[in-house]
């Protein structure tokens, strides 16, 4: 539920009724919408609380919302979050674009990505120190010291950090050096990983699980949201189906029912969308032109070399290629909303 506030209300009011909101044993959340102050509410006790409201000055309405994705939906917030980590902006037509490896390999191989990403124009560098894979004798990721070798080449190039986390246990560790958590799409119903990144003060980057519907995608989100943090991206990195020509198969209808149903951004992945790197920058494009609002690239020196996901890491002069046409993509979408 939430209420909307009347306009040109008193702040200070505003922050008193929030108190009395969370002394009843709620959690709130003040957002603006086209230019409407709403508190959303969470509480299990919506009938008493709704009749306590019923009584306050400042508001103007009190909405249950339907959707089982409440704060998540665009019921709750018609307008796209924009999410802004250290100047850059996620959301509403803001060039997104990160790259980096799969996996972090070494301090030389990171620095020289992220040279790359710089140069190109990225401003988010990738990248695993906690790998997810399949085998236990793979690779599984250089752990802190990744970490430490990747927040350097971040500071040194000025780029926004985004790593995976795989573990509760590792939030503290890993929440030191990134700026954006990722949880895998192995984790994507990790309920007590969402719910400790509900806790943080940091974006999290989510990716939809390998056969998850996207009910199940948004309900994660949801998780957490609900354990207060609202800075959630979502990630299209491609579902299984029945084709195995292609590593998944990116749901571009999902691109664009996540965009009709969610204010949150939606960020690409169309490197482990499809596993093949002649199709990462076709469905990139496509992709964002069903609504995405960034993308996600693996990119290395050498992908032949690459500790892992070879097939799908693109060269230097393939993500460059890439993130030209991203741009003019961009631009081009833009242009669409004239007509
Ligand atoms: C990754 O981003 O490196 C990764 C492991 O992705 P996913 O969780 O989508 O498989
Ligand atoms: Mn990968």
């Amino acid at each position: 539920m939430y209420v909307v506030i009347k306009k040109n209300s008193d702040l200070g009011k505003i922050q008193l009724l929030k108190q009395r909101i969370e002394q009843m044993d709620c959690k709130v959340v003040e957002i603006s919408d086209r230019e409407q102050i709403k508190i959303g509410i969470f509480t299990k006790n919506i009938q008493e609380i709704v009749s306590k409201l019923r009584k306050e000055e400042i508001i103007e309405k009190i909405v249950q919302i339907d959707s089982p994705f409440r704060f998540s939906s665009k019921e709750f917030k018609e307008s796209e979050t924009i999410i802004e980590v250290k100047g850059r902006k996620i959301g509403a037509g803001n060039l997104v674009v990160i790259g980096g490896p799969c996996s972090i390999e070494s301090r030389e191989m990171i620095f020289d990505i992220a040279k790359t990403v710089k140069e190109v124009g990225g401003e988010f560098l990738r990248g695993g120190a906690f790998k997810p894979r399949t085998s236990p004798y793979d690779f599984q990721g250089l752990g802190e010291i990744g970490l430490k070798y990747m927040r350097e080449a971040c500071d040194r190039y000025e780029l926004v950090m985004v790593t995976e986390v795989m573990d509760t246990k590792d939030i503290e560790l890993v929440g030191k050096y990134t700026d954006i958590f990722q949880v895998g799409a192995r984790n994507m119903q990790n309920f007590s990983l969402l719910k400790e990144l509900g806790k943080v003060k940091k974006p999290v980057l989510l990716k939809r699980g390998l056969s998850a519907t996207l009910k199940e995608f948004l309900m994660a989100a949801e998780y957490i949201v609900a354990h207060g943090n609202y800075e959630v991206i979502l990630c299209e990195r491609g579902i299984r189906t029945f084709e195995s020509a292609t590593r998944n198969t990116v749901d571009i209808n999902g691109i664009a029912y996540l965009k009709s149903k969610t204010h949150f951004p939606i960020i690409i992945d169309a490197s482990h969308g499809t596993g093949i790197r002649e199709l990462v920058e076709p469905v990139t494009l496509g992709a964002l032109l069903a609504g995405a609002d960034g993308a996600m690239l693996e990119v290395h020196k050498n992908p032949e070399c690459a500790y892992s996901d070879r097939e799908q890491t693109l060269n230097y002069e393939q993500f460059r290629q890439c993130v030209e046409k991203i741009k003019k993509t961009m631009e081009f979408k833009e242009s669409l909303k004239c007509i």
